[in-house]
């Protein structure tokens, strides 16, 4: 065995008795998860070793992520994959989710469109429900962590009400293109706190005082949503659900939210029917923190046919067969912070038509990995395009899943925090040496 297999191997045995959350349990865990050596398939040897050298150097630090919902949605899809690959490393971190009040959670959602560049009123009493119900929070929450990360405007102003001695980031994961002016505002006096913003774009940068960082989104291919499947799971999932796999099927897996343009999506598949033969499936969960969803649904579920599926159910199995058994996979946000299911699909080698905003623009190079779409009508060509074109399906997507594994793995997401976290060690004094 050579010297880095050894090192390795010491690291592993380390990480691995942190992996006890009790020191004293009478039998070691049945579960195993996911380290940064599982990576090395995709992402080679070198790069593994860096990421485990870098998260040994800060292995002393305690750090929290805070985020408003388990699941549903892309946060808590990748803090939940996070959190676990850091504490394999070696790399202490919690994630705490807060809690809120129906009046709570349809505050930020509407802060959360009116960010995406929708319309709000912002009443006094708003500001009020939204402010008293995130002080409860801080009372609740005991943090004394060496770093901080705050997700998105719903925990925004926890760092009001803690005295601040450790570096705090706010991480907002949405479309920030056109944020409204007077909710902006409003919100950056929180922000203004933080010591450093972390956004997906760079176009998402607004003028503000504090340091502004860019780390886009990443996927864990080894999570139920993202993990192999062999066609007998594929076929189980479909059949689950009473999916019919006899015509080839056309897929948007999305919240049930109006960015994502889920009646866009019924409307293209309609014209597109015309001239080919296909199932429309249309998934969707809706998140704890996002109380639109259910209308969005109920509202959709009129167009529903024979040929037109619209699902409501949080089963990550069934999203990963269907991404894999999808002839084209649709994603045609007119807003996208980012959009994990575009990188999901694509790392599964199914071509993704998207809507030509946001996140999906850095990931789809349009003609080559996928396709970037302007309307309706476009996105309709495009479907019959493709499904007309099984070689180029299969060309595509093969291209598509070499640029996920290039550029959107979550060890490259962990390995960015790391960096960050290395940069403002010293302003902090956060352990008394030099990253
Ligand atoms: N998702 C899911 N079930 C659903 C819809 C979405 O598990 O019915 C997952 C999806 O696989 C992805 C995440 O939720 O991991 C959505 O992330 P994305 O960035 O696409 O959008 P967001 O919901 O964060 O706006």
């Amino acid at each position: 065995m050579n010297e880095i297999q050894n090192r390795r191997r010491a690291r592993r045995d380390t990480a691995a008795a942190r992996w006890q959350p009790d020191g004293d349990m009478p039998a070691a865990p049945a579960f195993e998860l996911t380290r940064v050596e599982d990576y090395e398939p995709h992402i080679g040897a070198e790069a593994v070793d860096r990421i485990l050298r870098k998260a040994e150097l800060l292995d002393d630090l305690h750090v929290v992520h805070i985020n408003s919902t388990y699941y549903g949605g892309g946060v808590a899809e990748i803090l939940s994959s996070l959190s676990l690959l850091a504490n394999a490393a070696g790399l202490r971190t919690g994630w705490r989710v807060i809690q809120g009040r129906p009046d709570f959670f349809s505050i930020t959602k509407k802060m959360h469109n009116a960010l995406q560049g929708g319309d709000i009123n912002l009443s006094d009493l708003k500001r009020e429900i939204y402010e008293e119900v995130v002080y409860e929070n801080a009372v609740r929450l005991h943090l004394d962590h060496d770093v901080v990360f705050v997700h998105d405007p719903q925990p925004l102003p926890l760092i009001k009400y803690f005295r601040k001695k450790s570096p705090w980031f706010w991480r907002c994961h949405v479309d920030l293109s056109h944020p409204h002016p007077e909710l902006w505002a409003y919100l950056a006096g929180f922000i203004e706190r933080y010591d450093a913003v972390i956004l997906s774009l760079p176009e998402y940068a607004q003028p503000l005082g504090v340091p502004q960082r860019f780390i886009m989104p990443a996927i864990d291919p080894f999570s139920s949503t993202n993990r192999p499947l062999d066609d007998a799971e594929i076929d189980d999932r479909l059949a689950h659900y009473d999916i019919p796999d006899d015509l080839p099927l056309v897929v948007q897996v999305s919240r049930f939210d109006t960015w994502k343009d889920p009646q866009g999506v019924i409307d293209a598949f309609r014209i597109a029917r015309r001239e080919v033969d296909c199932t429309l499936v249309l998934v969707g969960n809706v998140a704890t923190d996002d109380p639109e969803g259910q209308e969005v649904f109920e509202r959709l579920c009129a167009s529903a046919e024979d040929r037109i599926r619209i699902l409501s159910v949080q089963d990550s199995a069934l999203v990963n067969a269907l991404q894999r058994r999808a002839a084209v996979v649709l994603q045609k946000s007119i807003r996208e912070g980012f959009g994990l299911t575009v990188t999901e699909a694509m790392w599964k080698g199914t071509p993704v038509i998207g809507g030509n905003v946001g996140g999906i623009r850095h990931q789809i190079e349009n003609g080559v990995t996928g396709y970037l779409v302007d309307g309706v009508e476009q996105a309709a060509a495009r479907i019959v395009h493709l499904l007309r074109h099984p070689d180029l399906r299969t060309r595509m997507g093969e291209k598509a899943r070499r640029s996920v594994a290039g550029r959107f793995l979550l060890t490259r997401l962990m390995e960015e925090q790391m960096d960050l976290i290395g940069s403002v060690e010293s302003r902090f004094h956060l352990r008394g040496t030099a990253f």
